[in-house]
């Protein structure tokens, strides 16, 4: 048995008769493959197969058991990215009883997360879609603590950021490459298998062209507790600024490059009055760019996965992300979404070059560089002369690709410009007090008192108590919303009030039931539940 595995000790003969009695345990949460993730008592995996096992026994539970829907398309996705069909998890079926046929199992002791990264050569991609959502799937079960061990299944190496995953546990990852050296066939005594997605924010445009995802889930709050733990493990304390305000430009150095970045520089410095420094992941290590980006005042690069490094900007940073010519920035919003996350309190800033003289075109470059002498002459011609990328799937589209490694002189009046449209005065880390949004409750106590006035008018007096929650609160806004609707009818008459009780005399008729619904409205925008429906006759 491998040196790796023996750090928590089995009784071997324990599980294997466990193994070989009560089977494989699987219990999911999650009703579609897009939203499941799995935990597995003695799930096991052929490193010769290259297939995980299911062993069933008189004790085993396969929890949802879907029969043959489970490979339609699959029991869930291994990597956060929904749906991919390069990344789906199964297993095969076996009976214990097999196992005396097999080779003899290796226990994996650990509490096991076994997942897919997406690309692990892409800053964004590790960020967005394997460090933030293995950070929450193990924050959602509670015995994937910092001894559990993370297994990459997608089957790549290490890749250049192995480091930043080595810091969700105390335990080196292992990848599906180095499981054949522990064994023909491993047996997790726990494990989860799947990610979670309630962090991502971004659709890469495999189905549609890309953009935010349609319902995202997180918030500035919880991207920040995942930057802080980061920083904790990278040994960055927070508040170690000197206060010296600055603004940080990440270049890159092989592609898409800024062609007057010295120049870039200066005009910063001089506009804003602030050291400017320039920072690349080729020049710096991760650390040192997120110390420097922790406390930047302004975040300025192209656009590119470098970007995805505003994760770690402070509260009141400004973000500038420079498009090369014919891009549209609309239509490629990762960092954009990012920094406009409800809490991330980021300003968001973007700017393009519109001047085919500041552009630097590669044609002849290999496709997967944004060269195009492979395509016909007609096509290039086409896409030289377009000035705009027209909307397109992922991930090969030349035309798009040929624009993105571009090279950008960048127009700086123009950028300053833009800047200035957002930033008046200083930018900077504002040390803002929590502003957090808090719903109100349901408003209480809710009545009604009708009074009849002859045959065709009426009044309906209304009142209510505020919510419970309000009295621990100070909101610098209170209103109530109050929607009037006649029993039967599909329309009401909507109300915003200022006080705890109305009487209502407009559109009220005598000998006529109302329903009566109340909200409560903090601060403008803060919509509360509507309190249970008030029955009122007049
Ligand atoms: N990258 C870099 N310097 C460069 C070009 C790329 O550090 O000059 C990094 C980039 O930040 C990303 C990875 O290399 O993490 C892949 O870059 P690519 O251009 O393929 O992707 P993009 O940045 O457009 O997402």
């Amino acid at each position: 048995q491998s040196q790796e595995l023996s750090e928590v000790q089995i009784d071997y003969h324990a599980a294997l008769q466990a193994l070989v009695e009560e089977g494989t345990r699987m219990v999911c949460t999650g009703r579609m493959h897009t939203d499941r993730i799995c935990r597995f008592e003695y799930l096991c995996y052929s490193t010769e197969a290259e297939e995980f096992v299911y062993f069933h026994s008189n004790s085993s539970v396969m929890l949802p058991n879907l029969g043959s829907r489970r490979f339609q398309p699959a029991l869930l996705d291994l990597s956060s990215v929904e749906d991919h069909n390069t990344q789906y998890f199964n297993f095969v079926e076996l009976p214990a009883a097999a196992l005396k046929f097999m080779p003899k199992p290796v226990f994996v002791p650990d509490v096991a997360l076994i997942a897919n990264r997406f690309n692990p050569d892409n800053l964004m991609h590790v960020f967005h879609d394997d460090l933030l959502p293995i950070y929450y799937t193990m924050q959602q079960f509670s015995d994937l603590d910092l001894e559990a061990r993370l297994f990459f299944m997608e089957g790549w190496n290490e890749g250049v950021h192995f480091d930043l995953y080595k810091l969700l546990s105390n335990k080196q990852p292992l990848l599906k490459e180095e499981l054949k050296t522990l064994g023909r066939l491993l047996c997790f005594t726990k494990s989860y298998v799947g990610l979670s997605k309630i962090t991502t924010w971004y659709q890469y445009g495999f189905v549609q062209p890309q953009g935010p995802k349609a319902n995202i889930l997180v918030s500035g709050n919880e991207i920040r507790q995942f930057t802080k733990f980061m920083m904790q493990k990278l040994n960055i304390s927070l508040e170690e600024s000197s206060g010296e305000e600055y603004i940080v430009v990440f270049s890159r150095t092989m592609n898409r490059l800024i062609l007057n970045e010295a120049e870039l520089i200066l005009a910063l410095a001089q506009e804003f009055q602030m050291k400017t420094i320039s920072v690349s992941l080729e020049e710096h290590s991760f650390s040192d760019i997120v110390r420097l980006i922790s406390n930047a005042s302004m975040l300025v690069s192209m656009h590119g996965a470098q970007l995805v490094m505003s994760l770690f900007l402070p509260r009141g940073a400004t973000v500038v992300e420079l498009f090369p010519y014919a891009i549209n920035p609309e239509h490629y919003t990762p960092y954009k979404t990012l920094a406009t996350l409800p809490g991330m309190d980021l300003q968001y800033i973007a700017w393009q070059n519109t001047d085919r003289e500041d552009t630097v075109t590669y044609p002849d470059r290999p496709w997967d560089q944004g060269g195009i002498a492979h395509l016909d002459k007609a096509e290039q011609e086409r896409i030289i002369k377009s000035t705009e990328v027209p909307r397109h799937l992922c991930c090969r589209n030349p035309e798009w690709l040929f624009r993105a490694y571009q090279d950008t002189k960048v127009n700086i009046p123009s950028l300053i410009h833009v800047i200035r449209q957002t930033v008046k005065s200083k930018p900077g880390p504002k040390k803002q007090k929590w502003s957090g949004s808090l719903y109100p409750g349901k408003v209480r106590d809710a009545k009604c008192q009708a009074s009849v006035q002859g045959t065709s008018e009426a009044k309906l007096a209304v009142s209510w108590q505020i919510p419970w929650n309000m009295r621990y609160l100070k909101v610098r806004e209170v209103k109530y919303e109050v929607w009037i609707q006649e029993q039967g009818e599909n329309t009401y008459m909507p109300y915003i009030l200022s006080h705890q009780n109305h009487t209502f005399s407009e559109n009220i008729k005598p000998f006529t039931i109302y329903l009566v619904w109340i909200r409560c409205i903090f601060n403008k925008n803060l919509l509360g539940p509507f309190a249970d429906v008030l029955l009122c006759s007049t």
